[in-house]
């Protein structure tokens, strides 16, 4: 059975990139009928930060991609949570050292420094030397025994072509002589290194499938290594491309690396976010809304990129907008705040202007400034030089007919009501609308002049009018 899994480390919010390795996760998953699985990376206890993983629960029941395993779904902590594992990967440590995959090191920091500065100066990559491989075992258990501070290095054996066929990229193949050397597994603190419990917890939770970003390309073959040290299965890996941000350029707060508490904040849709990201370096989708689940159906992991995909505001703007035409009215009531108009508006009232601006709102709380464009007593028109003119051109009288007969006609069809304009000021299309809805709601354009007028407050386009006509 298929098992994928998300494995963050809790050290921070998560952003586009972040996420959308959750959701292809859980979209293979899905499409084979097999688990996905959250597990939480925080064996690097210097590294953690307090909340991270409340936050990393939040973004992904936001976004509607759900685990079958891990935390809250009534499973131990020994189950998703790798601090809590370190018995566990304690017992294989032992495998390693008995078998003679792995031994102590006892380099210090200052050492390895030095070491790492003259191969730099000699334009060498950083390599281990071996310093410590071929120290008798007895003498090294002695060593530690005597309180000795050591990590653990898994031998790299010599020449030994490591190969696997990667999901996004196909086969690959590196030369063992082409690693950093033996490597750590176990820093000198005793936690596992990321190398070890990575590779160590997807076989032992029977992770068949794992995507995750290309900056992981490079700890791939040593993982293999360490899984075959360990005699254990070695899943599917898939390195996607990164996500960019505009021209190539790295992800800023502007192109995409902000948070997904961010977007939330602004007011995306968790569906304009879904199904954008999931089709951030992913070709073929439809150009339909889609849940997870719909588009598991026919996700196929063969359509996923290698090269960097970018992430562009103005293609997730298009998702919102489509999500946005599709909310509930009830989802954008929620974001109305009485505090930004004065008085109490009646919940009718609220719910026919969803209906008539709905279409013209980009994010939910846009409702407030419609709201206080349509029902607030503050005249809120901050006209543009521009929009002055134009009121200015038709002139003061323009106003005064038009007040005159919405105040005579309230209540006619806005067929009805529009001729009567036509015909009291004597302009027509866009010469009677555009000052009109510039001196009601101090914009150029907008949902329909009838609907403003059905549902402006008769007190409120009086005072209007009369300003515009001063
Ligand atoms: N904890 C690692 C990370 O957040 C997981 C990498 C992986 O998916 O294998 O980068």
């Amino acid at each position: 059975p298929v098992k994928t899994r998300f494995a963050p480390s809790p050290t921070g919010l998560l952003h586009a990139g972040n996420l959308r390795t959750a959701i292809f996760s859980a979209l293979l998953a899905k499409s084979q009928n097999g688990t996905f699985l959250l597990r939480i990376e925080d064996s690097d206890e210097a590294r953690n930060q307090a909340d991270a993983l409340a936050a990393v629960m939040e973004d992904l029941r936001w976004l509607g991609v759900h685990w079958g395993e891990g935390p809250d779904c009534g499973q131990p902590p020994v189950n998703w949570q790798q601090s809590a594992r370190a018995e566990i990967h304690a017992d294989y440590f032992d495998r390693l050292l008995d078998s003679g995959h792995a031994y102590p090191c006892f380099c210090t920091v200052e050492r390895l420094d030095k070491l790492r500065r003259q191969q730099q100066a000699a334009g060498k990559p950083p390599r281990y030397d071996g310093h410590c491989a071929e120290i008798d075992p007895t003498e090294a258990r002695a060593r530690m025994q005597a309180g000795e501070a050591a990590s653990l290095r898994l031998r790299v054996p010599a020449a030994r072509s490591l190969k696997y066929v990667d999901i996004v990229r196909g086969e690959q193949a590196i030369s063992s002589d082409r690693l950093p050397g033996d490597f750590v597994i176990r820093r000198a603190d005793g936690t596992a290194a990321f190398l070890f419990a990575n590779a160590l917890d997807d076989a032992l939770m029977g992770v068949t499938h794992v995507l995750r970003g290309e900056d992981h390309i490079a700890n791939t073959p040593r993982q293999l290594l360490v899984l075959a040290a360990l005699d254990l299965p070695v899943p599917a890996y898939g390195h996607l491309g990164l996500v960019v941000g505009v021209e190539g350029r790295p992800l800023s707060k502007r192109s995409g690396a902000a948070s997904i508490a961010d977007l939330r904040a602004t007011g995306y849709r968790p569906e304009a976010v879904f199904n954008y990201l999931a089709r951030l370096g992913y070709s073929g989708a439809s150009d339909q809304l889609e849940t997870l689940n719909d588009f598991a159906q026919t996700f196929d992991p063969g359509h996923l990129a290698k090269g960097p995909a970018l992430f562009d505001y103005r293609q997730l703007d298009h998702w919102q907008d489509l999500a946005m035409a599709q909310a509930p009215v009830a989802d954008l009531l929620d974001a109305f705040d009485s505090n930004c108009v004065d008085g109490p508006i009646d919940t009718a009232a609220l719910e026919q202007l969803v209906g008539l601006v709905q279409p013209n709102m980009r994010f939910p709380q846009e409702i407030n400034d419609w709201a206080a464009r349509l029902f607030g007593s503050a005249l809120l028109a901050s006209h543009t030089e521009a929009a002055q003119q134009r009121m200015s051109s038709v002139g003061p009288d323009f106003f005064t007919q038009a007040l005159a007969v919405i105040e005579s006609d309230r209540g006619a069809e806005w067929s009805v009501l529009k001729a009567s304009l036509e015909q009291a000021t004597g302009q027509r299309g866009g010469g009677l609308m555009k000052p009109l809805r510039l001196a009601l709601t101090g914009l150029e354009s907008g949902p329909g002049l009838g609907g403003i007028i059905a549902l402006m407050p008769a007190a409120i386009a009086r005072q209007r009018l009369e300003a515009a006509a001063a």
